[in-house]
This record gives C-alpha cells, sequence and structure tokens, in this order.
C-alpha cells in the first residue's frame, strides 16, 4: 500500500494505478469503514485502484465541537487499510488540503439545510468543500459513502449531481453492533453506562417502525418514541419522518426515519427505512 501525504505524491502515485474507487473517511476505522472499502473494490474490481482518504476536515466541524479530541490512530489505521487490500491511503495534512488564503468552498441547499444542518451551521459546508476536493484530487470514477449519515450521503448526491462531477457515489449500508447501535468511530466516548442504554435509539426507531407498519398513526408512534429515549436518558434532537432525498418531512411511510440524539458527550445518528 503506498500512502501520499501530499498533491504531488498523489499524483505521481495515481498515474501509473487504473481506476479509482475512494473511500473517504476522518480515520478510527471500525467494520463499517471497512465494509465500504469491500464495496469500493467490487466495483473497480482487481484492476482498479482502492484508495482510502483519512482526513479530519477542520471546516466541517463547528466551534465547540469535538475537532481537537476527534481519535486520530494513523498506525492502527494504516494496518488496517493494508488488510482491506487498499491500494493508496491519502492522508493530506491540513495545509495540503487547505491553503491559508483559500476562497472557495461548496455551498449545497435544499437537503442540506434541516436536520443536520440546523443543528451545525456550516458543516454541511466543509463536507461538501472536502468531499469535491477529494474527487478532484484522487479523479475517483466512484466513490463510497455509509447509509449511516443519511443527509450526507444525499448531500453529496446533490452536489455530483449539480456540478456533473464526474464521479458515481456508491451507497453502503449501515453496519450495527450487536445490539443495533449504529457503527461509530465517536461510539468510543461512551462510557458502559451510556454504551448500554445507546441502543435504546436503534430500539426506539425500530419499534415506531413496525407500529406504523401495523397501522399505528406516525404521531402516535414517534410519540411513543420520543417518550421512551427521554426515559432512557436520551437527549433528542430530532426525530422525523423524512422524504429520502430532499429530507423533507413526510406526514406518513413510505420515508426515512431519521434521528439524532445526545448522550453524555456523545451525539448519535440514525437512520432507517420507514
Ligand atoms: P467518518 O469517518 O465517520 O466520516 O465516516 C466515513 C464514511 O464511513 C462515511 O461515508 C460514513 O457514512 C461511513 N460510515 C460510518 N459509520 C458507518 C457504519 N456504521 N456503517 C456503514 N458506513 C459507515
Amino acid at each position: 500500500m503506498r500512502i501520499a501525504r501530499d498533491l504531488p505524491t498523489l499524483r505521481h502515485a495515481l498515474d501509473d494505478l487504473g481506476p479509482v474507487a475512494l473511500v473517504p473517511t476522518m480515520g478510527a476505522l471500525h467494520p463499517g469503514h471497512l465494509s465500504l472499502l469491500a464495496a469500493a473494490r467490487r466495483e473497480v474490481g482487481e484492476a482498479g485502484t482502492l484508495v482510502a482518504s483519512i482526513f479530519v476536515n477542520p471546516l466541517q466541524f463547528g466551534p465547540g465541537e469535538d475537532f481537537s479530541r476527534y481519535p486520530r490512530q494513523e498506525e492502527a489505521d494504516l494496518d488496517r487499510l493494508r488488510e482491506a487490500g487498499c491500494d493508496l491511503a491519502w492522508l493530506p495534512g491540513v495545509e495540503a488540503m487547505y491553503p491559508p488564503d483559500r476562497a472557495t468552498t461548496i455551498q449545497v441547499e435544499g437537503p442540506a439545510e434541516g436536520w443536520e444542518g440546523a443543528a451545525r451551521p456550516g458543516h454541511f459546508r466543509g463536507v461538501a468543500t472536502v468531499c469535491a476536493k477529494l474527487f478532484l484530487q484522487t479523479g475517483a470514477r466512484v466513490a463510497a459513502f455509509g447509509e449511516k449519515d443519511w443527509q450526507q450521503l444525499q448531500v453529496i448526491r446533490r452536489m455530483v449531481r449539480d456540478l456533473d462531477l464526474p464521479v458515481r457515489i456508491l451507497p453502503c449500508p449501515t453496519l450495527r453492533e450487536a445490539d443495533g447501535l449504529a457503527m461509530s468511530s465517536r461510539n468510543r466516548y461512551l462510557d458502559p453506562e451510556a454504551r448500554s442504554r445507546a441502543a435504546a435509539l436503534p430500539g426506539a426507531m425500530r419499534a415506531a417502525i413496525e407500529a406504523m407498519a401495523r397501522g399505528t398513526s406516525p404521531a402516535a408512534a414517534l410519540a411513543t418514541a420520543r417518550a421512551g429515549l427521554a426515559a432512557a436518558g436520551l437527549a433528542l434532537d430530532y426525530l422525523a419522518l423524512v422524504e429520502p432525498e430532499s429530507l423533507c418531512e413526510v406526514e406518513a411511510p413510505p420515508g426515512r426515519l431519521i434521528a439524532a440524539a445526545r448522550l453524555g458527550a456523545v451525539r448519535l445518528l440514525d437512520n432507517m427505512p420507514a
């Protein structure tokens, strides 16, 4: 596996390699990330080039968010990437990604506006900007994204469509722990007691979806879920049934049930088809 930390090295490394499938990450890799690598490899085959980027993107963190304490474990991540058959690890420094006098960012409207966009102003501007740069830097034909971050996936798809970026976005299903909690690099910050309560989020979501399928009104099903989550000690930011691509709220299924809840210092995100 080659490693590039600056653009000239990246370009040189890509010169003699086949079509690129990219998996953008912020590191602290877990099996969810590895499933994206496997899906990306299937898309380009052995003749293609599997590139993983690890970049904790300062532009997508707001003031007071966890940029400085976001987990960083480069050596362990590189071992995982090697084991996963990654051809090239792209580990840009902040200075390689953002010239100090940069003047350009990408602002997506529509699906980027509510939910995470409202809770974290500027977040999706940072995500869209870094993803556009990663696509252009690597010349990726395919880029894999997790459904775990549903709104992010829709924002990236919309950006790619609107800007005619020559990359195909490959959505990948959410990998979960045995109790249903969606895997996330931030889960390590849950203390054992909080960790044991965290699965209440997917549990309440699943129960609400099943109740709606049995004919319970969406309003009643979501109210029951909200009460259950409060009882489990989760501070809900939002729980909403939305149209899957626009993220606009809908009255009744079919749609996507999306949720964010705070548990101690950790913000849990989840979503499911409903
Ligand atoms: P992150 O490193 O958290 O920015 O995530 C990098 C990529 O991995 C994003 O496309 C995420 O949606 C995806 N991802 C994160 N957690 C999971 C998971 N549990 N299952 C599948 N994909 C995931």
